[in-house]
């Protein structure tokens, strides 16, 4: 039995949790929906601008410039009575991070009085400077000017800090030639090649039907970190880069699997109850909770919604996990790889496609053998995959994915798809033609007779594929924690729309106009058994972890893309730049320029790196080295002057002294390797990867020696063991 609560009286109850265990929360502040959406959008808008509006969010229609009047006054009202002052166009730069503007909804006219100044015009489109923000080469040759404009699909909301409210309108941003600058805008265009292409095959399998566009379903699963603040401050390296550069493993890791869904420290559950009711408010409808792998690692993931709002959300999410995590005197950590030898972070992309009339396109249903949409749209999907595996490994390429990419604890670099034993079974039966039958999983009885028979899957779960079929949708899980989604779904929805399209235009080849159902099915029969034989090598359900597999998918020709710089050359390929033009996503120059910003990352990251750990071995690990040094330097010669000795000093005086003699050899090298220029950014990248980041890791094979045998007292650094194991 289900019961309905409206949004108020859910919030107030999330709100009901947080209150109990935060001791950080006021209790007059204010409870209630902060989206501009459902029932706030129906009291507030007249009613023919609200079907108007609606048609847009829910259909994706253009926005009637004449309605934009009357929301923005609406808009403004209900932000105002929500405290807010100022307005912003929040939008997805290709930074990685979020921006915004802020203006005041009221400016002194300069007579003692004060004018509005948030027309429908300011709703609908921004102006700011575009010249601070990465662009590729784009700007440069162009002007500065760029332009936000309102996704009226995905709904405003009002952000709260502890001192100010502003209401934030989700927002693309292009520049003076209409040529995308952000995460967004690419994302959209993405979508909509998908709508077009998928709803040609459901029109050949459904001639009547009532759906009218396809749309992206996009669930995340949000891994993070939660170390003290007081470490967090203490550590210049996770100020920062996110990251810890240098620290001796702890006694224990995960090796006991004690932490994976244990019980929920206390200080870690009330900062999730609080998590959670910020998120509903914002309209993020979060549902799960629980702790990962990791001592200290947790997940957080919202229900799926529709790719662009779940890509806002998603970066919303990400901000409120930092933001809430001060108020319970935490740091939380979004970094793939905030601690070597230590599982790492990501953001399981779950990612499916739906009708408007409500239809998941990929839900195998009962009878799967005799269910040829579902499968004509599983094999689209996994010829694209075999196609442009090097693109989806490059979508999610970064200098901190690379920690974690093929680490053991996230799938390797190698693309490949699980289906699991029923779906390949019926890609064997595909295979010679025509499926007669689809196994079942039956009744597991678990042997004892107050314990209910449990319906079991059809296949078992496999967690080391990095692109996973989970029962009605595909898990991206290669996808890095601190990643924005918007760019790995972009390049997800073009390869498929891409494939849909080959799909559509064959089985429209073969069948012809209006054909009868028999015909449709010896032509579906056809195409799909091509496909199986042709693609199927992508197609993995075994141990993505073991040395096998490696050597195996280089036998079946997958690409194994190991580091960032060279994924991300291949989005300089041709067969790149002309799927994306083809799909009008973005135009050649627009993924030149995309793929330069991705390359100037990866270097600046890297040098900010190098940067950071220089300073602190510089400052804080050789001078304690040196501390330690002088103290078993003077005991020895106190010892040797009572005409004694001591060998175990001596030894380990010897020992420091070399380990520091190493890690100054270790600094010299990464010294040089962080000052060297280079005339292009490929070749910069390429240099950073091949001699940077080995200077940095042999400087932290030093340092961690040292750490391990220099006194508590004087190590500078909070320990791996603080860190993961103080909640
Ligand atoms: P698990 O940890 O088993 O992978 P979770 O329940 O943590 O699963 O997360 C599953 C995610 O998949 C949720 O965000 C859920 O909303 C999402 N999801 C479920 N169905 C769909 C769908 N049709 N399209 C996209 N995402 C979906
Ligand atoms: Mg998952």
């Amino acid at each position: 039995m289900t019961s309905a609560l409206d949004l108020a009286s859910f919030i107030q109850h999330r709100a009901t949790e947080s209150d109990h265990m935060s001791s950080g929360h006021r209790p007059d502040e204010h409870f209630g929906t902060l989206t501009f959406s459902g029932d706030v959008m129906l009291k507030r808008l007249p009613a023919d601008v609200y079907e108007k509006l609606l048609q847009t969010i829910k259909r994706h229609a253009p926005l009637d410039p004449a309605i934009a009047n009357s929301v923005a006054l609406a808009m403004k009202e209900w932000a105002i009575e929500h405290g807010a002052t100022h307005y912003c166009h929040w939008f997805q730069p290709l930074t990685g991070d979020t921006a915004e503007k802020h203006d005041a909804f009221l400016t002194p006219d300069g007579e003692g009085g004060a004018i509005s100044t948030f027309s429908g015009n300011s709703l609908i489109v921004g102006e700011p400077d575009a010249s601070s923000f990465p662009s590729g080469g784009i700007r440069e040759t162009f002007e500065a000017r760029g332009y936000t404009a309102w996704d009226a699909s995905s709904p405003a909301f009002i952000l709260k800090s502890r001192s100010t409210a502003t209401l934030c309108i989700p927002s693309v941003f292009v520049s003076y030639t209409g040529e995308a600058l952000d995460l967004k805008t690419p994302l959209l265009r993405s979508m909509e090649a998908i709508s077009v292409q998928a709803m040609r095959i459901v029109r050949i399998f459904q001639p009547g039907t009532q759906a009218t566009r396809v749309s992206v379903t996009l669930g995340c699963e949000q891994e993070y970190f939660l170390v003290d603040e007081a470490f967090a401050e203490a550590r210049l390296d996770l100020q920062m880069c996110g990251r810890t550069v240098l620290g001796a493993r702890p006694p224990k890791g995960h090796q006991l699997d004690d932490h994976y869904f244990g019980a929920i420290p206390e200080r870690v559950l009330a900062f999730m109850a609080e998590l959670d009711r910020r998120a509903v408010e914002l309209g993020i409808p979060v549902t799960t909770r629980h702790n990962e792998v990791a001592p200290g690692q947790y997940e957080v993931a919202p229900t799926f919604e529709d790719n662009n709002i779940a890509a806002d959300h998603q970066q919303l999410l990400m901000h409120l996990l930092e933001t809430t995590a001060p108020r319970h005197g935490f740091r939380c950590l979004l970094h793939e790889k905030p601690f070597a030898g230590v599982n790492g972070s990501g953001k399981h992309n779950n990612w499916s496609m739906s009708t408007d009339t409500g239809a998941n396109l990929l839900d195998p249903k009962n009878d799967t053998h005799s269910n040829l949409q579902f499968l004509t749209f599983l094999c689209g999907v996994i010829r694209a995959v075999h196609l442009h595996g090097d693109l989806l490994r490059a979508s999610i390429a970064s200098a901190a994915n690379d920690h974690r990419l093929g680490a053991n604890e996230a799938p390797p670099a190698i693309i490949s798809i699980f289906l699991g034993e029923m779906l390949s079974d019926i890609l064997d039966q595909l295979e010679q033609g025509s499926p007669k039958s689809t196994k079942k999983g039956g009744q597991l009885s678990i042997g004892s007779r107050v314990l209910p028979d449990i319906p079991r899957h059809a296949g078992d779960r496999n967690r080391t594929s990095p692109f996973a079929f989970t029962g009605n949708k595909f898990e991206f899980r290669a996808v890095g924690s601190s990643c924005p989604i918007a760019w790995p779904d972009t390049v997800l929805n073009v390869i498929v729309a891409d494939s849909l399209s080959y799909v559509a235009d064959e089985l429209e080849r073969r069948a012809g106009a209006n054909p009868s159902e028999k015909k449709l099915e010896a032509a579906v029969k056809g195409l799909l058994k091509e496909i199986v034989k042709a693609h199927r090598a992508v197609v993995f359900d075994g141990d993505n972890y073991s040395a096998e597999w490696h050597a195996e998918a280089d036998r079946r020709g997958l690409p194994h893309l190991r580091s960032t710089p060279d994924a991300l050359l291949v989005l300089k390929s041709r067969t790149a730049s002309q799927l994306f033009a083809r799909h009008k996503v973005l135009s050649a120059r627009e993924l030149k320029a995309r793929v330069e910003v991705l390359q100037e990352q990866y270097v600046t990251q890297l040098q900010i790196e190098a940067r950071t750990m220089l300073q602190m071995l510089e400052t804080q690990v050789l001078p304690a080295a040196f501390r330690y040094q002088s103290e078993l330097a003077g005991s020895l010669a106190a010892v040797r002057a009572v005409d004694l000795d001591s060998p175990a000093t001596a030894d380990r005086l010897e020992e420091v002294i070399q380990h520091a003699t190493e890690l100054r050899r270790a600094i010299e090298a990464l010294k040089a390797a962080e000052a060297r220029e280079l005339s292009s950014v490929d070749k910069h990248a390429q240099f950073m990867r091949e001699q940077l980041v080995p200077a940095l890791v042999a400087c932290r094979v030093a340092a961690d020696h040292l750490e391990q045998i220099v006194p508590e007292d004087t190590w500078p650094l909070p320990s791996y063991s603080e860190m993961l194991f103080v909640r």
